[in-house]
């Protein structure tokens, strides 16, 4: 585990960077509630001792004292509402900021991830962190955090009292309640666990959900839906069987900690009686007081274990969150210059997903600044994974990768995606306007994006729609070579000195394949690294280089010309090809 300067582990620190999340700007709106929060808990002790005063002067003769406890009471009755008026509003206030905070932190920490993160690992956790265990840890630690100031400052106010009446009365009530509470404290690990468990099993229901959603167009037309049926029903079942088991649980202790105060109420009850009976200085006041006071501390007695166990099973939460964020988290690198000198240079590069395979072995290549670069080779030859690795997506190669003299490791990614810009072949669109997926949501001269948009051969596209066009979800409202150009122009709009191309035409008809390859040939002062598998001689020839990938090592390397004289790797591609 890394451990950042002053020892602590990376995952503590984000814990505790999301707790401090809660209170950001926070703190007048927490510490106003707290005060209302004791003042209100202090007004039910108030009107305990009120009872007692009553009781006992309804035994006398003098209606005046009586009077004077109803103004009084009055009085404060009055007070109560006002203050609980203002902790409401205190209360909520803290609670909506306190969780858009916690939400946007916990959103900010699994966005510093590095790219690779995002199809390695599963989405489906982060996005239970962002949904169900954020409404847990509201209950766990928002709420309970208020509850807990409440019950505290009850119990401690309550037993206080209890002793100044008798303090033998008040033994006797501790030592019934003393044991049922052990038993509840004992219940906190159970608890987490349930809690944990509900994580987990949200976290695989939900994996499932978009799953199925997102491949429900296969489903229907292999006509799977029975089939996907069950399997979501397994999923449900669990999702719910774990949720059943932490009600269980909560239930357990809610019984165990609800006996005890029964048990507790009325024996001190019986004692008290008892001795007012036998004229132990006890008067008939003191014993309905006490009987009301042991019902102030038991209340807290009751559910304190309950709301330690909640905000055990929050902070487990937590710590979930936390060390999936700093999983795989990006090194942080150093700021270069946005510009490329010489070009990038790889020596000895190897790299595999897994241990067994290698997608890239010992590949050495130098891409000179301004230069054009066709990548070539059958699928699964290691064309994309060359791509991924000069996008910055996995650190785990061997061998060195250097932008000029920077190797690509020490890069901040800020300023490697300054460097370099890629096209994919898996294009997402987002549900918004044709012009905001262009310049993914930034602000852009109008002529710059007019040339990209006019580059890209979106120009027939805009004039018909217009920029203002809104392309649905995952850009359903587009053809698939209409998203293509959309990615195009959303890359050559960054204007990076790189720009990697990934089997960017493949879904576009030959004659618009041929004019965007065509712009993006033509651009000035770029370094070009393009994978393709339209070998026609007019745009080959336009190439520097040509590399050839088989195996995931280069297995030939040259000119067109050069390439189709060897009637190697490459003349059998382009004849198969053509
Ligand atoms: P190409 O783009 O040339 O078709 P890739 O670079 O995508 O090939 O893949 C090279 C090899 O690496 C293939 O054997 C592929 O199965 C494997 N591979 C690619 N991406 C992943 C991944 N994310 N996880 C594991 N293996 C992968
Ligand atoms: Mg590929």
């Amino acid at each position: 585990m890394r451990r950042s300067h002053d020892g602590r582990t990376d995952v503590q620190a984000m814990r505790e960077e999301l707790m401090r999340s809660f209170y950001r700007k926070n703190r007048g709106a927490f510490w106003l509630t707290a005060v209302c929060l004791t003042l209100l808990a202090g007004f039910n002790l108030l009107i305990s001792w009120m009872l007692q005063r009553i009781t006992d002067l309804s035994m006398g003769r003098d209606a005046q004292p009586v009077i004077a406890m109803a103004l009084g009471s009055l009085a404060a009755l009055l007070a109560f509402g006002a203050i609980g008026m203002v902790r409401r509003a205190s209360g909520s206030r803290f609670l909506y900021r306190a969780m858009s905070q916690y939400r946007d932190m916990a959103f900010d920490a699994i966005s510093r991830k590095g790219m690779a993160s995002f199809d390695s690992e599963n989405t489906a956790t982060y996005l239970s962190a962002l949904t169900n265990d954020a409404a847990s840890v509201e209950t766990g630690l928002a709420l309970s955090a208020f509850n807990l100031i409440i019950q505290t400052v009850t119990l401690v106010g309550a037993l206080a009292m209890m002793i100044a009446y008798s303090p033998m009365l008040t033994a006797a009530g501790l030592l019934l309640t003393a044991l049922p509470v052990t038993v509840s404290l004992l219940c906190g690990g159970r608890m987490a666990r349930a809690e944990q468990a509900v994580s987990d099993e949200n976290e695989r229901f939900v994996a499932t959900v978009k799953d199925i959603l997102s491949g429900f167009a296969v489903v229907k037309s292999f006509k799977a839906e029975r089939e996907i049926a069950a399997l979501f029903g397994e999923r449900n079942r669990r999702l719910e069987r774990a949720k059943y088991e932490r009600k269980m649980t909560q239930d357990l202790i809610r019984l165990i900690s609800e006996a005890a105060s029964i048990v507790a109420q009325l024996g001190v009850f019986l004692l008290g009686a008892y001795m007012a009976v036998m004229g132990r200085g006890i008067t008939p006041g003191v014993v309905v007081v006490f009987v009301q006071l042991m019902g102030l501390a038991v209340e807290p007695v009751r559910t304190l274990p309950e709301l330690l166990a909640q905000r055990r099973a929050a902070q487990a939460l937590l710590d979930k969150l936390a060390r999936a964020a700093c999983g795989s988290r990006q090194a942080q690198g150093r700021e270069v210059e946005s510009v490329l000198r010489q070009g990038i240079r790889l020596e000895h590069v190897s790299f595999g997903y897994g241990p067994e395979k290698r997608a890239l072995d010992d590949v050495t290549i130098l891409f000179e600044r301004g230069k054009s670069y066709a990548v070539v080779g059958g699928s699964g030859s290691g064309k994309s994974t060359l791509l991924a690795l000069l996008m910055g997506g996995y650190d785990g190669y061997e061998g060195r990768i250097a932008f000029d003299e920077n190797e690509l490791r020490e890069i901040s990614r800020d300023s490697l995606y300054d460097l370099v810009s890629i096209i994919q072949q898996n294009v997402f669109v987002f549900s918004s306007t044709l012009r905001e997926n262009i310049t993914m949501f930034k602000d852009f001269p109008q002529e710059d994006v007019d040339r990209a948009i006019e580059r890209a051969g979106l120009l027939p596209l805009i004039r018909e729609k217009g920029e203002g066009y809104l392309c649905g979800e995952n850009g359903r409202g587009l053809s698939g070579g209409e998203r293509q150009r959309v990615a195009i122009a959303r890359s050559l709009l960054r204007e990076t000195p790189v720009l990697l191309v990934d089997e960017a035409t493949s879904a576009l008809d030959a004659q618009t394949a041929y004019e965007v390859t065509s712009a993006i040939l033509g651009i000035e002062n770029l370094t070009r690294i393009v994978v393709t598998h339209r070998l026609e001689e007019s745009l080959m020839k336009r190439y520097d280089e040509i590399i050839v990938l088989r195996g995931g090592r280069i297995a030939e390397r040259g000119t067109y010309d050069a390439l189709m004289a060897q009637k190697g790797t490459f003349y059998s591609l382009s004849m198969l090809e053509g």
